[in-house]
């Protein structure tokens, strides 16, 4: 059930309005990164949750976002109001006075219309928890650009609130991710093949403009991987194992909190991790 309450969870203080900026604010209502599609994509995930805590997680932060829907549309049409009657400020953006009226609509600051396919819901919690993190840390850095580009003191502050809770809701989500109690690499039920997940395959060669080539770090020896050449490069030494592999679904380590396996892998899943779980090393 949604209740709306005639109040703005932070109150709106445009000093002076700025057209333009408005228009570049529509990134946050009706883009990409935007409030409606966190909304959208934490509820809807929510929607689909079978685990009574996280999906109460997921609707507290997806109802959260739409309180900053309406924070945002409140800023935009501040901004936006001198498009209602002056021909200079029309100019900022002529699909949002002509075709709009000078008000808000799902657009981003392009004038695309917002869509669903914005969304990342896999139906997989864990996985989808991964993308939450991954969306607030977008969303935050969108409203650090927007701060970077307004001298006006009331719109930065709602900005700051905005921006600010983002971090708050990463926070949430990771803890939830990591209360899952899963290691960090195992998704799904299906186990990786065995060495070929330890292959760091070398695909880029050659020498860059500044005479370097294979630059190497962690990634590709870290986490238990190793590099491998590529044979197109007649290098010696070990190849991307391409050995067929299937393993039994259920191998890989599962959290009872997981969205339904599906297919020949409806009740495959594993429930008995004991024996598996990794020992974590004490920090
Ligand atoms: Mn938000
Ligand atoms: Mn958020």
């Amino acid at each position: 059930m949604y209740h709306h309450v005639k109040k703005l969870m932070y109150t709106v203080n445009v000093g002076e309005p700025d057209p333009q900026f408005g228009n570049m604010l529509l990134e946050q209502f009706g883009g990409a990164n935007g409030e409606l599609a966190a909304a959208m994509q934490y509820s809807i995930q929510g929607f689909n949750c079978e685990d009574t805590a996280r999906k109460d997680l997921l609707m507290d932060i997806g109802t959260e976002e739409l309180s900053h829907l309406e924070i945002v549309g409140a800023l935009i049409r501040m901004h936006l109001k001198p498009m209602k009657s002056e021909r200079g400020a029309a100019e900022a953006d002529p699909l949002v006075a002509i075709a709009g009226g000078g008000g808000v609509s799902l657009v981003n600051s392009m004038g695309d219309a917002w869509t669903a396919d914005y969304l990342k819901i896999t139906g997989d919690l864990a996985v989808d928890l991964r993308s939450n993190i991954a969306a607030e840390a977008r969303a935050k850095i969108v409203y650090e650009r927007l701060i970077a580009f307004t001298g006006d003191a009331g719109t930065k502050e709602a900005l700051q609130f905005l921006m600010t809770r983002e971090i708050t809701h990463m926070r949430a989500f990771s803890a939830a991710l990591e209360s899952m109690d899963k290691p960090p690499f195992s998704i799904g039920i299906i186990e990786p093949t065995p060495g070929l997940v330890d292959q760091y395959f070398n695909a880029s060669t050659g020498e860059s403009n500044e005479g370097e080539s294979d630059l190497a770090g962690p990634w590709n020896k870290s986490n238990g991987l190793h590099v491998v050449q590529s044979d197109v490069v007649e290098a010696e030494g070990e190849q991307l194992n391409t050995e067929p592999y299937m393993p039994e679904p259920g191998t890989e380590v599962t959290s009872p909190a997981d969205s339904t396996p599906v297919g020949e892998n409806v009740g495959k899943k594993v429930t008995d991790k004991t024996e598996r779980k990794p020992k974590r090393k004490a920090s």
